[in-house]
């Protein structure tokens, strides 16, 4: 879904997923157009994807299945022109072997697709990107609520790219994480939260395939509960970070109950319009996650940069990078947002976004 390029090439991510349609990469590549525009970056917006879950094939069948991919995908990318990178149910093993088809066909070793692996020109810190950007715009968020992250309970869910990353950075920060989850249920930690070196164990475990919940069997310090989600257990900070719809408005109200101040979305879209409303009225304040999972993008445009320049950045550069941009991001959505001590972010982060790309589209005059 190729949704517009007025301020650079069509970027976002492919979704392989069983269930996946156009109707949904429709939404997620407006989304991806707004978020891409408040990252101050000229990026375009765009999404696409397959039905096909990865987890159900063997090696082969997804290295197979990644050229098919390619073969069509081949005159509609480049550089310039559409530069898309992973989602769900593609990681970077898929981006190497989609990029390896690209570069077989085209003879050209430039930068189409990020998230890439560092040995074809990925850069560093892409990874932890979108999960350390949403804590980082969470901890501003505190910030203006005169609160600091330190010491405070979080709750994350998903187990994937996004929660895993954002729970290290909350941990990093001293934060306490509650909660993982997946599709089956949720993993409870004991009120002291999430250790580092537990999370580690985590991250080498599902990277391995190893689900939550077999995970969970024989460790004492997690509880795993099937079929329950996150969003009862008291936190001062959720972070939503599996998928979209994962949070309605019962959950909403949960959390407002339970004294949650901030929701910063790692996932996109996963507060329903009725959660979203039900957070407006009782208090909690939303970071949307166009501006809060914002991080990943940015970063994929540094790898653009870095692919363009064949300069390579260093991790240090990307992350610190990162927070500037989360900041600005979050200065934007302020601005927008009338810059009361309560922002609006899910307005801010509409009009700023609309703005940019307006003001874009105007100055291309009519066509
Ligand atoms: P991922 O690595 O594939 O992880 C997704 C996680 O969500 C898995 O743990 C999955 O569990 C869980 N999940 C899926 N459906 C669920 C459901 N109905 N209820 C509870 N958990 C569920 O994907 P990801 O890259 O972390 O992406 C997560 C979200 O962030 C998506 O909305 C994505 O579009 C968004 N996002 C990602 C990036 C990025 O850089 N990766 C950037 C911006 C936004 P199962 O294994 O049980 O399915």
């Amino acid at each position: 879904m190729q949704y517009c390029n007025a301020i650079g090439p069509y970027k976002g991510g492919l979704r392989f997923a069983p269930n996946v349609c156009e109707d949904e990469f429709l939404f997620l590549a407006l989304e991806q157009c707004l978020k891409n525009a408040l990252t101050g970056l000229p990026l375009g917006g765009g999404k696409g994807g397959a039905r096909f879950r990865t987890s159900d094939h063997s090696r082969h069948e997804v290295l197979r299945f990644c050229q098919a991919f390619m073969d069509e995908y081949v005159r509609h990318g480049g550089a310039d022109v559409d530069v898309p990178a992973g989602d769900i149910g593609v990681g970077s093993r898929e981006i190497g072997w989609l990029y390896g088809r690209w570069a077989k066909l085209t003879g050209r070793h430039v930068g189409m697709l990020t998230g890439k692996p560092e040995e074809l020109g990925g850069i560093p810190g892409r990874v932890e990107a979108t999960g350390y950007g949403t804590v980082r715009f969470a901890m501003r968020m505190l910030e203006r609520l005169d609160r600091q992250i330190d010491g405070l309970r979080v709750t994350v869910s998903g187990a994937g790219n996004v929660a895993l990353y954002a729970a290290e950075r909350a941990i990093l920060e001293g934060a306490r994480v509650l909660s993982l989850s997946n599709s089956k249920g949720t993993a409870r930690f004991g009120d002291g939260g999430l250790t580092r070196e537990q999370l580690d164990e985590i991250k080498e475990a599902t990277a391995e395939g190893t689900r939550l919940e077999a995970f969970a069997q024989d460790r004492s310090w997690l509880e795993f509960a099937e079929g329950t989600t996150p969003w009862s257990i008291e936190c001062d900070v959720a972070l939503p970070c599996a998928t979209q719809n994962e949070l309605d408005e019962p959950d909403a109200r949960l959390l407002a109950a339970g004294g949650t101040v901030v929701v910063a979305e790692g996932a996109n879209m996963p507060s329903t319009a009725a959660a979203v409303a039900a957070m407006k009225e009782s208090g909690v304040v939303l970071g949307p996650g166009k501006a809060a999972n914002a991080g990943g993008v940015a970063v994929s445009g540094f790898e653009m940069i870095q692919n363009a320049t064949r300069d390579p950045w260093t991790r240090k550069e990307v992350l610190e990078r990162l927070d500037e941009v989360m900041d600005e991001i979050h200065e934007r959505c302020v601005q927008h947002s009338g810059n009361g001590k309560r922002p609006d972010y899910v307005r801010g982060a509409n009009v700023a976004s609309f703005y940019r790309l307006g003001r874009a589209i105007v100055a291309t005059g009519p066509n």
